[in-house]
């Protein structure tokens, strides 16, 4: 049986907020196997961002994160810093969705590129500058060697991106955490840089977490899926279980809302209202206030994740009825 790469048990992160704490990632699992693509999908505030930075521990003084995260076997939450920095940046590498802010602006990439290498593996001087374009290279920027001299603003927004990814893959990281990688850049960029971390995957054997709001992007991308909503699980599985029999009443909204290929035209739906806020849950499911399947029982209970055929579950009391309405603008 294949290893598991990352097993995430019970993730909890609050932050302190006017001497109350809010809940941001409400007791998740989930695990990524070995050259893997897992999409953690959900509207803005579903807490995908939060969950990969809580991986990470790069969360801000005032959270507070709990649970496990162990990585081959290691507790991430547990482990002294000094043993996490080198995992962190090495073994486990991020990319965020703004490579402008996550750029320095006055190092050339060569010397960003570097500082990774050196960091990170045992590389001469010599045989990193030969590996700093071999990676240049890799992600496709031509005239390696020019531009390596050069600085963040000289690059366009898809070259910036490439050039995080560049830096990201600089220690062969065999997890991949990516934040929205594309949605700042136009559709053939975006293409190019999805493909281009599949490609990876391939290459260097590496799981990835993509977080996204894009179903899209999910379906030419992932090999399962996570949808969250206010902080939890709301449903998981292969992608294309998922997509082909959705048993939340949320996961049947979100592909309602997206265009279909391959079948008669149908008007897209948009999910009435919007996620609540980190102070105001509603008290049962998240999800009642928005949900046309929503009884009282979903207003008084929360539902747990239920697992059902080829590792999908969803956390719903009325998956059979949101399974018989099939899906939402059919
Ligand atoms: S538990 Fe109830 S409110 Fe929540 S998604 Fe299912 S039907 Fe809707």
């Amino acid at each position: 049986m294949t290893e598991v790469a990352l097993q995430v048990s019970n993730l909890t992160t609050t932050f302190g907020h006017q001497g109350t704490a809010v809940t941001a990632v409400d007791d998740i699992s989930f695990d990524v196997m070995p050259g893997e693509v897992l999409g953690l999908v959900g509207e803005s505030g579903s807490g995908k961002s939060v969950t990969l930075r809580s991986i990470m521990r790069l969360m801000p003084q005032h959270s507070s994160v709990t649970g496990r995260v162990l990585w081959q076997g290691r507790d991430l939450l547990a482990m002294p810093e000094p043993e996490l920095r080198k995992v962190r940046g090495g073994e486990i590498s991020m990319i965020f969705q703004e490579p402008t802010t996550a750029l320095n602006p006055v190092l050339p990439v060569a010397v960003q590129i570097e500082e990774n290498l050196r960091a990170h593996t045992t590389l001469s001087k010599a045989d990193r500058g030969k590996r700093s374009l071999e990676l240049m290279d890799l992600v496709g920027i031509s005239d390696a060697k020019r531009r390596l001299t050069q600085y963040p603003h000289q690059f366009s927004g898809g070259m910036r991106q490439r050039v995080m990814i560049a830096i990201a893959l600089a220690s062969t990281p065999k997890l991949l955490l990516a934040d929205e990688p594309t949605t700042a850049l136009d559709l053939t960029i975006q293409d190019q840089i999805l493909k281009l971390i599949l490609d990876l995957r391939d290459e260097l054997k590496m799981s990835v977490v993509l977080v996204t709001h894009d179903l899209g992007v999910v379906a030419a991308t992932c090999d399962r899926m996570a949808v969250m909503y206010a902080g939890r699980i709301v449903e998981s599985g292969p992608v294309a279980d998922v997509f082909g029999q959705p048993n939340h009443a949320y996961t049947r909204g979100l592909l309602g809302s997206v265009p279909r290929s391959g079948t008669e035209r149908s008007p897209l739906l948009s999910i009435e209202g919007t996620p609540p806020g980190l102070m105001n849950r509603p008290t049962g499911c998240a999800f009642n206030p928005r949900c046309e399947f929503a009884t009282d029982r979903c207003r008084s209970e929360n539902p747990v994740l239920q697992a059902m055929a080829h590792g999908h579950e969803a956390a719903c009391f009325h998956s059979d009825r949101v399974k018989a309405a099939g899906w939402a603008g059919s």
